[in-house]
């Protein structure tokens, strides 16, 4: 892309900003700040498309295959937007075992899907061998198989029934088979933004705590925010700091996703974002985490329109197609096929790659 194809005048704030993205040097959270609040969505569309095509050309982007299974979804956490949980105690909730989960990678696999993105509910009366137990089970049928697992929040509900050091937690679930970790439950990383939404959650220095660990020990992952809400334009920048600042000591997050929260509790109120607003956030997200490589969008949040706009928009990857998904409402690509077919129709070329972001064959080359 040729940056004189768009003008951006030196001597304006905002146009200066992104002039110093394009030149490769850091913006600061004050200047992501008047990004989000006084810059032009199509200017910061195009500086993140530019920063895009530096780490990948442009004419490709990837997807990949992996299945959620949600193990259990009793609760005692609570957050205010999640109609997932249930009650711990109330007898209508439910545990898979590990036989079950089994069956559904089985499927998984007849799918083509060769990974499992493995969540939960936070139960503390779940044994830590069962979660153990798990990992090893599917590891001993498909000891190839990529297991992401465990939010920070269920990773230090493991640290408290053991009564162990998360370290140690950790290395053993390493050594059991896990293989990185998802970025997940970070919603708004401020203390406001907390005690709005899930007030029993992980605090944020707890929620950094749980990734720097995790990436210490060798578990990569990603990382997400999830917006829409209450939060305000300061808070939505604050997030991004402590996720780069975090990044900058480990270099553990493969990946950033900027999701919008979706309407699922009464409790919980959702701002409707338009759709230049999440592409400018996701543009944002591009410009300012200037240390983390991919910048995935959700198809299954967001639906297949603004998903190929994402990818004009800064973005690089629609992650996964979607196997089976019990948190959210799914607009999500169903098969390999079909994600090959939605960014050969957006004008990419298909990438399949995997949770470590490699490159994967696929038997689909010429769909
Ligand atoms: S989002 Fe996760 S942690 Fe929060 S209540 Fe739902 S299952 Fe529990």
């Amino acid at each position: 892309m040729n940056l004189a194809s768009f003008s951006l005048n030196p001597n304006d704030p905002v146009d200066s900003v992104l002039l110093k993205a394009t030149e490769g040097k850091r913006i600061s959270p004050k200047e992501g700040l008047l990004l989000y609040k006084e810059g032009d969505f199509l200017k910061i569309q195009m500086v993140a498309r530019f920063l895009r095509e530096k780490i990948r050309p442009h004419s490709e982007a990837s997807y990949t295959m992996f299945r959620v299974v949600n193990y259990t979804n009793y609760c005692n956490v609570e957050c205010s937007f999640c109609s997932f949980m249930d009650e711990i105690g109330n007898g209508k909730g439910y545990v898979l075992s590990k036989e079950d989960i089994l069956q559904k990678m089985d499927y998984a696999m007849e799918e083509g899907a060769d990974q499992m993105f493995l969540q939960g509910g936070v139960y503390p009366e779940l044994p830590f061998d069962y979660y153990l137990d798990v990992i090893r089970t599917v590891k001993a049928k498909y000891p190839k198989m990529h297991i992401r697992a465990f939010s920070p929040v269920e990773v230090i509900n493991l640290e408290t029934i053991t009564g162990k050091p998360l370290r140690e937690v950790l290395e053993i679930l390493k050594e059991a088979g896990l293989d990185s970790v998802p970025g997940a439950g970070a919603e708004i990383l401020t203390e406001r933004m907390r005690q709005i939404i899930s007030p029993k959650k992980a605090t944020v220095a707890e929620w950094v705590r749980a990734m720097e660990t995790c990436h210490e020990v060798g578990l990569k992952g990603s990382a997400n925010i999830v917006f829409g809400s209450e939060e305000t334009e300061e808070e939505v920048m604050e997030h991004l700091q402590v996720v780069r600042d975090l990044q900058d000591r480990t270099g553990g997050f493969l990946s950033f996703i900027p999701w919008t929260f979706q309407p699922q509790t009464k409790r919980f109120k959702v701002r409707p974002v338009p759709t230049h607003e999440y592409l400018k956030v996701l543009g944002i997200c591009r410009i300012f985490l200037d240390n983390i490589q991919h910048i995935e969008t959700s198809v299954m949040v967001l639906g297949k329109g603004v998903g190929q706009l994402a990818l004009y928009s800064g973005a690089d990857d629609i992650s996964s197609v979607v196997i089976e998904e019990n948190v959210l409402r799914s607009f999500g690509l169903k098969t390999e096929k079909e994600a090959r077919k939605f960014l050969k129709e957006g004008g990419f070329r298909p990438v399949r790659r995997d949770l470590n972001y490699e490159e994967v064959p696929t038997n689909l080359e010429l769909v």
